[in-house]
Protein backbone atom coordinates (compact mmCIF):
# COMPACT_ATOMS: atom_id res chain seq x y z
CA UNK A 1 0.00 0.00 0.00
CA UNK A 2 3.01 1.98 0.84
CA UNK A 3 4.26 1.83 -3.21
CA UNK A 4 0.84 2.51 -4.07
CA UNK A 5 0.07 5.41 -2.04
CA UNK A 6 3.29 7.30 -4.45
CA UNK A 7 1.49 6.45 -7.64
CA UNK A 8 -0.32 9.46 -9.03
CA UNK A 9 -3.21 10.06 -11.35
CA UNK A 10 -1.99 10.46 -15.05
CA UNK A 11 -4.83 13.08 -15.30
CA UNK A 12 -4.55 14.61 -11.76
CA UNK A 13 -0.42 14.32 -10.95
CA UNK A 14 -1.61 15.99 -7.11
CA UNK A 15 -3.50 12.81 -6.32
CA UNK A 16 -2.44 9.54 -5.30
CA UNK A 17 -4.68 6.31 -6.73
CA UNK A 18 -5.07 5.23 -2.93
CA UNK A 19 -6.26 9.07 -2.82
CA UNK A 20 -8.81 8.35 -5.60
CA UNK A 21 -10.42 5.32 -4.19
CA UNK A 22 -9.06 3.47 -7.00
CA UNK A 23 -7.28 0.13 -5.05
CA UNK A 24 -9.64 -1.94 -3.49
CA UNK A 25 -7.34 -4.60 -2.21
CA UNK A 26 -4.22 -5.60 -1.85
CA UNK A 27 -2.94 -9.49 -0.96
CA UNK A 28 0.43 -11.00 -0.69
CA UNK A 29 -1.02 -14.95 -1.14
CA UNK A 30 -1.71 -14.79 -4.08
CA UNK A 31 0.63 -11.49 -4.38
CA UNK A 32 -2.68 -9.47 -6.09
CA UNK A 33 -3.65 -5.82 -6.30
CA UNK A 34 -7.26 -5.30 -7.36
CA UNK A 35 -8.51 -1.58 -9.00
CA UNK A 36 -11.53 -0.06 -9.63
CA UNK A 37 -11.54 1.07 -12.70
CA UNK A 38 -13.05 4.98 -12.03
CA UNK A 39 -15.75 4.54 -15.09
CA UNK A 40 -15.76 2.58 -17.82
CA UNK A 41 -13.38 3.64 -20.83
CA UNK A 42 -11.69 5.78 -18.78
CA UNK A 43 -8.35 6.44 -21.27
CA UNK A 44 -6.64 6.57 -18.09
CA UNK A 45 -7.24 3.22 -16.71
CA UNK A 46 -4.37 1.82 -18.91
CA UNK A 47 -1.65 4.17 -18.38
CA UNK A 48 -2.56 3.43 -14.34
CA UNK A 49 -2.25 0.12 -14.53
CA UNK A 50 0.97 0.82 -16.15
CA UNK A 51 2.08 3.42 -13.39
CA UNK A 52 1.02 0.50 -10.48
CA UNK A 53 3.36 -2.70 -12.42
CA UNK A 54 6.25 0.00 -12.70
CA UNK A 55 6.25 0.90 -9.13
CA UNK A 56 5.93 -2.56 -7.82
CA UNK A 57 8.55 -3.46 -10.17
CA UNK A 58 10.96 -0.70 -8.74
CA UNK A 59 9.66 -1.61 -5.26
CA UNK A 60 11.06 -5.16 -6.04
CA UNK A 61 7.28 -6.71 -6.05
CA UNK A 62 8.01 -8.06 -9.52
CA UNK A 63 4.87 -10.86 -9.42
CA UNK A 64 2.23 -9.01 -8.26
CA UNK A 65 -0.75 -9.46 -10.34
CA UNK A 66 -2.77 -6.15 -11.44
CA UNK A 67 -6.46 -7.13 -11.55
CA UNK A 68 -9.52 -4.69 -12.38
CA UNK A 69 -12.67 -5.49 -10.66
CA UNK A 70 -15.52 -3.83 -11.98
CA UNK A 71 -18.41 -4.79 -8.94
CA UNK A 72 -19.30 -2.85 -7.29
CA UNK A 73 -18.24 0.04 -9.70
CA UNK A 74 -15.90 3.14 -8.37
CA UNK A 75 -17.95 5.97 -7.11
CA UNK A 76 -16.62 9.57 -6.23
CA UNK A 77 -17.83 8.51 -2.79
CA UNK A 78 -14.37 6.50 -2.67
CA UNK A 79 -12.70 9.78 -3.03
CA UNK A 80 -10.68 9.98 0.64
CA UNK A 81 -10.98 13.33 2.68
CA UNK A 82 -7.17 13.72 1.70
CA UNK A 83 -7.75 13.00 -2.18
CA UNK A 84 -10.86 16.09 -1.89
CA UNK A 85 -8.37 18.22 0.04
CA UNK A 86 -5.78 17.65 -2.70
CA UNK A 87 -8.79 18.57 -5.32
CA UNK A 88 -9.14 21.88 -3.80
CA UNK A 89 -5.54 22.83 -3.63
CA UNK A 90 -5.01 22.02 -7.40
CA UNK A 91 -7.78 24.16 -8.32
CA UNK A 92 -10.38 21.21 -8.67
CA UNK A 93 -13.10 21.69 -6.73
CA UNK A 94 -14.09 18.01 -5.34
CA UNK A 95 -17.21 15.86 -6.16
CA UNK A 96 -20.13 17.24 -4.13
CA UNK A 97 -24.25 16.19 -4.63
CA UNK A 98 -24.88 19.78 -3.89
CA UNK A 99 -26.16 21.83 -6.63
CA UNK A 100 -23.63 24.18 -6.19
CA UNK A 101 -19.77 24.24 -6.13
CA UNK A 102 -17.25 26.18 -3.81
CA UNK A 103 -14.47 28.14 -5.69
CA UNK A 104 -11.43 26.33 -5.13
CA UNK A 105 -9.73 29.57 -5.53
CA UNK A 106 -11.66 32.52 -3.35
CA UNK A 107 -13.96 29.78 -1.47
CA UNK A 108 -17.06 31.77 -2.82
CA UNK A 109 -20.31 29.40 -3.38
CA UNK A 110 -21.26 32.27 -6.19
CA UNK A 111 -20.65 29.59 -8.87
CA UNK A 112 -22.23 28.75 -11.95
CA UNK A 113 -21.92 25.64 -14.33
CA UNK A 114 -20.86 26.80 -18.02
CA UNK A 115 -20.46 23.56 -19.35
CA UNK A 116 -20.98 19.87 -19.13
CA UNK A 117 -17.64 18.50 -19.67
CA UNK A 118 -14.59 20.10 -18.29
CA UNK A 119 -10.69 18.95 -18.98
CA UNK A 120 -12.02 15.30 -19.01
CA UNK A 121 -15.70 13.89 -19.20
CA UNK A 122 -15.24 13.66 -15.42
CA UNK A 123 -15.29 17.17 -14.93
CA UNK A 124 -17.84 19.76 -15.80
CA UNK A 125 -16.30 23.48 -16.04
CA UNK A 126 -17.66 26.11 -13.62
CA UNK A 127 -16.73 29.87 -13.15
CA UNK A 128 -16.64 31.63 -10.05
CA UNK A 129 -19.10 34.73 -10.19
CA UNK A 130 -16.85 36.62 -7.41
CA UNK A 131 -13.56 36.13 -8.49
CA UNK A 132 -14.55 35.50 -12.27
CA UNK A 133 -11.96 32.47 -12.40
CA UNK A 134 -13.62 29.26 -13.93
CA UNK A 135 -13.00 25.96 -12.51
CA UNK A 136 -13.50 22.01 -13.14
CA UNK A 137 -15.47 19.98 -11.11
CA UNK A 138 -15.42 16.80 -10.27
CA UNK A 139 -19.00 15.44 -11.45
CA UNK A 140 -20.56 12.82 -8.67
CA UNK A 141 -21.07 9.10 -9.79
ZN1 LIG B 1 -13.71 32.49 -6.80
Amino acid sequence: MAVLDQVMDPEIPVVSITDLGIVRSVSVDPPRVMISPTYTGCPATLAIEQAIRDALDAAGFRNVFVERVLFPPWTTDWITERGRQRLKAYGIAPPNPSATAECPQCGSADTVEISRFGSTPCKAQWQCNACHEPFDRFKCH
